[in-house]
């Protein structure tokens, strides 16, 4: 796909580690970011809004969508499936909006053999002590549910070597200073620039009357 407007950001983390509280922050002082919403067959967790968190669709429902191409990558995690459908994400690039896209390692690795221009950032807790309390006081995980949560954490972070930036969520504040940094740094990556700047770049680059 031709470079757009908006970057594209894939943003994965062992669950726990601050990844979902680090986007909405951001997305809260930027009206134009914006979080791709995936589609999933599991079920909604307490205060979960379809459309909103998820889109929530039945397994067959699910199958069609793979069976027409609608997706730019699924996964079966837990035994549930989970997507990420591709006209809405280029809708928004096209506007400008930077897009997020909250998936794990493997759903990055399917993303980026489309799309080599998506930009890769890993959220690391600063200790496995910390990541199982964040669970803990997270209030939404039953403690067979975290012991799976933490021991599929060792294979998530085995990837962040696959990412091209990697934050440390220590301290909220300086890891989501951290995060808005680098978004906001690659708004002035080139081919961003030309798609926004196409219009002064050639009126710039015109050859003079004289
Ligand atoms: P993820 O989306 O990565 O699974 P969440 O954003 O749900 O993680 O965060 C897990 C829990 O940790 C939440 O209760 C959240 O408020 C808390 N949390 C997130 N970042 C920090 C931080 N830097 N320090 C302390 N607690 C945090």
């Amino acid at each position: 796909m031709q470079h757009l407007a908006g970057n594209l950001f894939i943003i994965s983390a062992p669950s726990g580690a601050g990844k979902s509280s680090l986007i909405q922050a951001l997305l809260k002082r930027h009206s134009d970011m914006q979080v791709s919403v995936s589609h999933t067959t599991r079920a909604p967790r307490p205060g979960e809004q379809d459309g909103v968190h998820y889109h929530f669709i039945s397994v067959e429902q699910f199958k069609a969508l793979i069976a027409q191409d609608e997706f730019f990558e699924w996964a079966e995690v837990f035994g549930n499936y989970y997507g990420t459908a591709k006209s809405s994400i280029r809708d928004s690039l096209s506007q400008g909006i930077d897009v997020f896209l909250d998936i794990d390692w493997q759903g990055a690795r399917q993303i980026k053999a489309q799309e080599s221009s998506a930009l890769g950032i890993f959220i690391l807790p600063p200790s496995l002590t910390e990541l199982e309390q964040r669970l803990n006081n997270r209030g939404q995980d039953a403690s067979d549910v975290i012991a799976k949560r933490m021991a599929q954490a060792h294979s998530e972070m085995s990837h962040a070597n696959e990412y091209e930036y990697l934050i440390i969520n220590d301290n909220f504040d300086t890891a989501l200073a951290e995060l808005e940094r680098i978004v906001l740094a690659q708004r002035n990556g080139y081919a961003s620039q030309a798609a926004r700047q196409q219009a002064l770049l050639s009126q710039l680059l015109a050859k003079s009357a004289n």
